[in-house]
């Protein structure tokens, strides 16, 4: 069986703890790898290797950094089949939407290619009799990403790609659930002509984590995971003097005003709650009918489809829906739906029951539909993770915008309509970081940034774009002074003229 190590200083590095994790197909319910998890010297090591690494690289031309950006991001387009299907196999999302989660980390990479004019300081000429002021923006020095296993290609990429090209060195520790695609991504950056120690790769849980936010060699950390370890994190990272930014958990709610398409409607919700089987952040949990006829015509055309999902094992072609990412997240979201059930929602569609033939063992789940949801359901206030979608009845648009605005989570949120108005200000005044219009899962492009608001994200910095530049750099200021006159004496603040 094969073990994975861990990537120091561009080699492969094997793991000394004794300790390790099994890696899942979860198609087939067998260990496909092991993933060593690393003890407090392993994890010293990797951070020794990137703070050995930051003099140089940091000193690295932005152009030299922005031609490695360039051959990197060239070499993950050559490599995203290969990614692909590395993410699929441990994962368990189908394949087409693996490529499609490669591809929006990749085009992280890409916008990272333009540092050059990303890193720009600012310059203001001739601010008194010959000063001039200018700012930079300077690197930390060693960062390190935490990382989910809903996007073992994608999130690692928002991370690496832009602390790398702003002159960091980074320690990435993936989820243990599915490390190869990390792996990979580090390996490639070698390829890329990247310098040894830039991107390492640790592998490894808590005892891992803690190591990572109490050594005093690290100055960032970005974390996406769970709120209640993002919550932790952050408090630990920063009660250490680091700067941290730690995204967290979601319920995202899709408004459906009378006027919308329902169709249309229909269609966008089957993608946007059991793509991915629902383990996606910005994964549509939570439909909110405005009327019943919306939420009675809504249930007419989603229930023959959501029993007829195409679902199968993730490498095969054309299907909707893979497996869950484990047996034990499977058993979280069943006991979920028990939950929907006990509280009293009504169960209009069990995914419990799917059994995929041929593979019994692997972790299949059904879609589920409930209707008659209410706010005070513990089912509702907490995220499920999985194919589960849950319908509410509300009487008006403003009932609509008080939910998802009162909810504890406020990752991405949708409005479907044809209703100007109410859509510019659901836009405008809804309490959620991020909104579509028509848009079921509206995840910004890289040139934009990606960030929740209230329980859904701690800290002040967006992932990606203009957002990770400020997060990954601290901004130097210097007011110089060429003249011929002579500097008289002044005792009071200077005051320029
Ligand atoms: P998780 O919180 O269990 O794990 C995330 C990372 O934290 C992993 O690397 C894991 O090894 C580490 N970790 C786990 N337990 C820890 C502990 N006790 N102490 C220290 N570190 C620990 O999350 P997950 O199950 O891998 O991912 C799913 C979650 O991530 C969902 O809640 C989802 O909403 C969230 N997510 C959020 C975003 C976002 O941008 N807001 C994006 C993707 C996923």
């Amino acid at each position: 069986m094969k073990t994975y190590a861990h990537y120091i200083n561009a080699v492969p590095v094997k793991g000394t703890s004794g300790r390790f994790a099994d890696v899942f197909n979860p198609s087939t319910g067998e260990v496909s790898a092991q993933v060593p998890l690393a003890n407090v010297s392993e994890v010293e090591n990797a951070i020794a290797a990137a703070q050995k690494a930051f003099p140089a690289w940091s000193a690295t031309s932005v152009l030299s950094r922005s031609r490695i950006m360039t051959r990197f991001t060239a070499l993950l387009y050559k490599y995203q089949a290969e990614m692909a299907e590395m993410v699929s196999l441990e994962h368990g999302k189908i394949i087409e939407d693996a490529m499609g989660s490669v591809l929006r980390g990749i085009e992280v990479a890409e916008f990272s290619c333009g540092i050059t004019q990303l890193q720009k300081g600012e310059f203001s000429d001739n601010v008194a009799g010959g000063i001039d002021i200018y700012s930079m923006r300077k690197p930390l020095g060693v960062v390190v990403g935490i990382t989910p296993f809903n996007f073992p290609a994608m999130i690692p990429l928002w991370m690496a790609t832009m602390a790398i090209a702003t002159g960091n060195t980074v320690v990435l520790k993936p989820s243990e659930k599915d490390p190869a695609c990390p792996l990979r991504i580090a390996e490639i950056f070698s390829e890329a002509g990247g310098p040894k120690g830039v991107f390492n790769v640790i592998n490894g849980d808590k005892e891992a984590v803690d190591a990572l936010l109490h050594d005093s060699r690290v100055k960032a950390v970005s974390f996406v995971g769970s709120t209640p370890i993002a919550q932790y994190v952050y408090e630990t990272a920063t009660k250490n003097g680091k700067r941290c930014q730690a995204m967290g958990g979601a319920k995202n709610h899709m408004v459906i005003l009378p006027d919308a398409d329902l169709e249309s409607v229909a269609n966008a919700l089957m993608g946007a709650a059991f793509g991915s089987a629902g383990e996606r952040c910005m994964a549509i949990s939570v439909g909110l009918c405005v009327g019943d006829e919306v939420a009675d015509r809504l249930i007419e055309l989603l229930t023959p489809r959501i029993k007829a999902l195409k679902i199968g094992t993730s490498l095969e072609k054309n299907l909707e829906m893979g497996p869950l990412v484990t047996a034990e997240h499977r058993e979280k979201v069943m006991n979920y739906i028990q939950m929907g059930v006990d509280e009293g929602a009504d169960l209009i569609v069990d995914g419990r029951g799917f059994s995929l033939k041929g593979h019994e063992k692997g972790y299949f789940l059904g879609g589920s539909l409930f209707d008659h949801v209410t706010k005070d359901m513990s089912s509702y206030k907490e995220e499920i993770f999985g194919p589960v979608l849950q319908l509410m009845r509300v009487q008006n648009f403003e009932e609509a915008m008080a939910l998802a605005s009162d909810h504890q989570y406020g990752n991405g949120t949708s409005i479907f309509t044809a209703n100007g108005a109410a859509a510019r200000t659901y836009a405008d005044q809804v309490e959620v970081g991020m909104v579509g219009i028509n848009v079921p899962i509206p995840v910004p492009l890289a040139f934009h940034s990606f960030g929740g608001w209230k329980d859904s994200a701690f800290g002040d910095h967006n992932q990606f774009g203009m957002e990770a530049v400020r997060f990954y750099t601290k901004v130097k200021t210097v007011t110089s002074r060429w003249s011929k006159e002579t500097i008289e004496a002044d005792f009071s603040i200077p005051t320029l003229k």
